[in-house]
């Protein structure tokens, strides 16, 4: 039976990095579904995936010659592709920051550079930050990278907003996917124990607010960072204290008062 609710994003070009597995092949087939045509890009083969290195600026500008070409426009841009780095302050080495932030800072902003002179009033920007850009997450070089992504969201809505572009960041929590798989099952435990909903994120959790952010119904949302990890960075670091109190015998409520 098809879907009789309208398409949202019926007829839109939208270009999601990184969307050969995990969360940006998770976005791709969601806006697909809301009637987008996706160009899903990767620095990795693999299938209905067209190769993009987003750290190459030679890429992006051949892309946007494309994209130029066979359609005049670009009507959204999902800057999702990233690695992460686990080494510690004391242990990581400038090859790995500069490796690192080549993909997740540069590249967004190239994407930024060679694809905003194709949109027009209406477009959108989402850019794949993380729970790391908003805390003080151990592994450095991911870190400092994502944290540098919230700043590059903000000066981009800032300086597209008067041609009617929208740029905004979203902040996933522990998602389920090859990123997460590698890190130690110590990692997840204590992830799990730090978010309120007591759970791990899974990719369908993520993409729809995705969508969201790309359609015109978030026509007026703009610098904006969500984030998308069932309560980790909201509390502030109260959980554990919450938690610990919570265990213990519950003091006569009169006898603190007087
Ligand atoms: P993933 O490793 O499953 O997928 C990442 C994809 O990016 C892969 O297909 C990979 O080939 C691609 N990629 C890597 N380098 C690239 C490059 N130079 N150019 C183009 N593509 C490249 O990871 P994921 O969990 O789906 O991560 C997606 C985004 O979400 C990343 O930006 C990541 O930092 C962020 N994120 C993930 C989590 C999580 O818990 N999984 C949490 C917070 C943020």
């Amino acid at each position: 039976m098809t879907d009789p609710r309208p398409k949202r994003l019926f007829g839109k070009v939208v270009v999601v990095t990184g969307a050969a597995a995990g969360q940006g092949a998770a976005e791709a087939e969601a806006l697909a579904r809301e009637g987008a045509r996706v160009i899903a890009t990767d620095v990795t083969e693999a299938p209905g995936c067209r190769r993009l290195d987003v750290s190459s600026e030679e890429d992006w500008a051949q892309l946007a010659a494309e994209l130029r070409e066979s359609y005049g426009q670009v009507h959204g841009l999902v800057n999702n592709a990233g690695v992460t780095w686990r080494a510690r302050l004391g242990d990581v080495s400038a090859e790995d920051m500069a490796r690192v932030h080549a993909v997740n800072v540069t590249g967004p902003l190239l994407g930024i550079q060679h694809l905003a002179p194709l949109m027009r009033p209406g477009a959108s920007i989402v850019n794949v930050g993380s729970s790391a850009a908003l805390t003080a997450h151990y592994p450095v070089a991911y870190t400092t990278s994502k944290w540098a992504l919230r700043g590059l969201s903000k000066t981009a809505a800032m300086e597209l907003g008067p041609r009617g572009i929208r740029v905004n960041i979203v902040h996933p929590g522990f998602i389920e996917t090859d990123m997460t798989a590698s890190a130690a099952p110590a990692f997840r435990e204590a992830n799990v124990l730090g978010t309120p909903l007591g759970r791990t994120g899974s990719v369908r959790e993520v993409a729809p607010l995705v969508v969201f952010l790309l359609s015109d119904d978030a026509s007026f949302i703009t610098g904006a960072e969500i984030p998308v990890d069932g309560g980790l960075t909201a509390h502030g670091g109260a959980k554990p204290i919450s938690d610990a109190v919570r265990r213990q015998p519950v003091p006569d409520a009169g006898a603190v008062h007087r």
